[in-house]
């Protein structure tokens, strides 16, 4: 990645760790996060709990203050309040969090999000100050009819619809080929690269060339401590999007690997 975009390292815990695992989860690996950022301060890691969590975890970043290390849901809706059972508003994401996952695969496949809906939501984040991750993606069927590209250009234009240049620098990408989600079969770095110089020409086409380079694209789907340093060194890979590894204490070997790779 390039030295002007500082590197997402996030840690989407999905449907794991209740308040109290999470608690003492995170007091295990933030302290050694915290020494990591220090030690390179060209990375921003970001954790991603189950909603319920979100205020144990924010507690243990509280004792423990690091300006890189940040907090993200993993959804939310669009309404700032109202009849919506089950839902959490951008206000109260943003009562502890600065990020927030949008769009993520298994949103899409088990709770029927479209590009629609996740521009919406994508919307409503960037006007309550959260930093929306937009997850794109193809599966594995497209991948095989090698229709990756016409499925990320739509998920694109999709998910960012009518979003003004101004906004769509704070929207983060993260590109997660969903045959490579928790199978273990990462795509290879240099496939990764190049679906990530295609969203950043979608940027500079839709919008110009200071957005195509400024957009932050982060890779998702089976990232280790083994291969992060391989894809973070690709000049159009700017973090990973991280599921499985970062509900062990794994992520913080995987964070030290990434910013090795960048030093
Ligand atoms: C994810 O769910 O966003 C993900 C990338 O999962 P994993 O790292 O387990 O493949």
């Amino acid at each position: 990645m390039t030295s002007d975009r500082t590197a997402i390292i996030a840690g989407n815990w999905k449907m794991h760790y209740g308040p109290k695992k999470a608690k003492s989860f995170a007091a295990e690996i933030v302290p050694q996060l915290g020494q990591l950022l220090t030690h390179y301060p060209q990375l921003l890691c970001v954790l991603c709990p189950p909603t319920i969590s979100l205020p144990a975890v924010y507690d243990v970043l509280a004792e423990n203050p690091l300006a890189r290390l940040e907090l993200g849901a993993q959804n939310m809706h669009y309404e700032v309040q109202g009849a919506f059972t089950g839902e959490v508003s951008p206000t109260m994401v943003h009562e502890l969090c600065r990020n927030v996952i949008l769009g993520h695969s298994e949103r899409r496949m088990y709770f029927g999000e479209t590009d629609e809906l996740v521009n919406k939501k994508v919307k409503a984040a960037l006007n309550h100050g959260l930093r929306p991750i937009v997850c794109i993606g193809e599966n594995e069927e497209q991948y095989e009819a090698a229709h990756t590209e016409r499925v990320i250009r739509s998920q694109v234009m999709g998910s960012l619809a009518s979003i003004p240049e101004q906004q769509v620098r704070d929207v983060v990408i993260a590109y997660e080929p969903i045959w490579a989600i928790g199978t273990g079969k990462a795509a290879s770095a240099d496939d990764a690269e190049k679906v990530m110089r295609l969203i950043r020409e979608l940027y500079s086409a839709t919008y110009n060339a200071a957005a195509g380079d400024a957009v932050r694209i982060l890779y998702g789907g089976s990232v280790t401590a083994k291969n992060i340093g391989e894809l973070i060194a690709q000049p159009d890979i700017d973090g990973a999007l991280v599921g499985g590894a970062s509900i062990k204490a794994d992520f913080v070997e995987l964070l030290h690997q990434a910013g090795e790779a960048q030093s």
